[in-house]
């Protein structure tokens, strides 16, 4: 059953909400819902220690940030790696599995190497 409640939004959030659903031919309520879906479960991912799993795709800007290292301390959360090269940029993605907070660990210690993380959340 759905609810109905009133939101406000900015305009320019409104103009991008209406050009969205109207290139997707959807409406603005189901955008709405997956939007604020997806945001909530990543509050409660970052304030709740649990088993996760995920995909982090990490971009190095040089080849000589020694992340290699970071993946060896980390290997208790890591399943496995590839690296790939990409117009003289080095991409990594990592399989992560096990606790949250070691996760969140692992990230911070590879954005402290200077990498771009972006992680993806598959549970
Ligand atoms: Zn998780």
């Amino acid at each position: 059953m759905k609810k109905r409640f009133g939101v406000s939004l900015s305009e320019g959030t409104t103009q991008d909400l209406n050009a969205v659903a109207s290139k997707l031919g959807c409406n603005r309520s189901a955008i709405v819902e997956k939007a604020v879906e997806l945001y909530l479960t990543e509050l409660k991912h970052a304030s709740e220690e649990h088993t996760c799993l995920g995909v982090m795709i990490i971009t190095k800007k040089s080849s000589n940030v020694p992340i290699e290292n970071v993946y060896e301390e980390f290997k208790d959360v890591i399943s496995g790696y590839t690296h790939y090269h990409v117009r003289n940029t080095c991409v990594d993605v990592v399989l992560t599995a096990g606790s949250s907070s070691r996760i969140l660990e692992l990230r911070k210690n590879l954005e402290g190497c200077g990498c771009l993380v972006k992680y993806v959340i598959l549970h």
